[in-house]
């Protein structure tokens, strides 16, 4: 691929990066450039150009801030102890962002393309990608309807644009469980929904129960199904595992759950070890009736922010369950162990999941 076209920055205008050993948190440095591309109805995808980081001009009329017609995408790359810097799966995301483009009516990206696009960025950012343990340089693709029109309609323009920035580890203070809110009073998505795709609306609309969530003390919320409030679905931004008896079992791809690349990583390394693996539909009363009956072993959360997050206390209808008594059970951490160990080099990769940055 041709080396896409890059405005520099004034030198002087570059940003300092963080000292090392500086916590980074989530989601608050940006670094100083940043990818885009332009698409118009009839010339398609056009102006692939790597920027200084700036606010983005937009009309007032935009139809993303109006309408909400927006899919994101997010991302990791992982430096390495010999200094080179990774992608996990990085294919997927934007295949997945295509999906979730379809659903809203969004022209799809070329996936090599934009994958290339987003190396060359990283390689040009790659001083800002850091190298204290559990951090990573964290990249946002976000791809936006901006024609300017007050009617609800699909947008005949569109800006795609990919931001970086440095993320501190997930658990600084070590690896510890999640305390949980079962929402009763609010769903996540419905069938025929945008519960599948990863697109602004399915986040805004999970806010006030999130807020609620933190009012009682919980860290986040399990989404039950939305029609019979039964099913299990989703935590937070992730999505849900349990280890019953000898059978971990996960919700399925049934249209109203994220299809989370962490999850099909756990899937696919838990069958590798020969485990049984089902996805079906698993209702709270199952996951409860485990847990008084010892057969509920673990139950965990997976997303790329924190790879695996275990659940070590639910709270269903007023009541407090502990799970595996509230602390980290020995498949959650072995599944982080590898999937951490292999982002970041540290064990053999052996389902060719890294893909090299520079
Ligand atoms: C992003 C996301 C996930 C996790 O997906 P990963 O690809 O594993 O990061 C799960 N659920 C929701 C709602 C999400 O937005």
């Amino acid at each position: 691929m041709k080396e896409i076209p890059i405005i520099q920055a004034i030198p002087g205008a570059l940003k300092k990066k963080p000292e090392s050993g500086q916590p980074l948190g989530f989601g608050k440095i940006f670094t100083d450039y940043l990818f885009l591309l332009d698409y118009q109805k009839g010339k398609g995808w056009i102006n692939a150009r790597i920027e200084p980081y700036r606010p983005i001009p937009m009309d007032p009329a935009a139809l993303v801030l109006h309408y909400g017609q927006e899919v994101f995408e997010g991302l990791k790359a992982y430096r390495w102890p010999n200094g080179e810097i990774y992608l996990f799966r990085p294919r997927k995301n934007f295949e997945r962002m295509n999906r979730s483009a379809k659903r809203l009516c969004i022209p799809e990206l070329d996936v090599e393309f934009v994958l290339e696009a987003t190396k060359q960025l990283i390689r040009l950012e790659k001083d800002w990608v850091p190298s204290m343990p559990g951090s990573s340089l964290y990249i946002r693709p976000n791809l936006i309807a901006n024609e300017a029109a007050l009617g609800v309609q699909v947008s005949d323009q569109y800006l795609f644009y990919v931001m970086l920035g440095p993320v501190g580890a997930y658990y600084p203070q070590g690896f510890s469980p999640t305390q949980i809110y079962v929402s009763e009073k609010y769903i996540r998505a419905a069938r025929g929904g945008l519960g599948e795709a990863k697109t602004l609306a399915n986040y805004a609309h999970s806010l006030l129960a999130q807020e609620e969530a933190h009012e009682e003390g919980y860290n986040q919320v399990l989404w039950l199904d939305a029609i019979e409030r039964k099913y299990v679905e989703e935590v937070g931004t992730s999505n849900i595992l349990f280890y019953i008896g000898d059978e971990l079992v996960t919700p399925p791809l049934g249209g109203t759950i994220l299809p989370g690349i962490t999850r099909d990583s756990v899937l696919h390394l838990a069958r590798s070890w020969e485990m049984k693996v089902s996805e079906r539909m698993i209702s709270l009363d199952e996951v409860l009736r485990a847990l008084e009956t010892g057969k509920l072993k673990e139950a965990f959360a997976s997303g790329t922010a924190a790879v695996i997050s275990p659940v070590g206390k639910l709270n269903y209808k007023g009541r407090v369950h502990l799970i595996n008594e509230g602390k980290v059970g020995p498949l959650a951490q072995k599944l982080y162990d590898n999937i951490v160990g292999i982002q970041y080099g540290k064990i053999k990769d052996p389902f060719g999941w890294m893909d090299k940055v520079c």
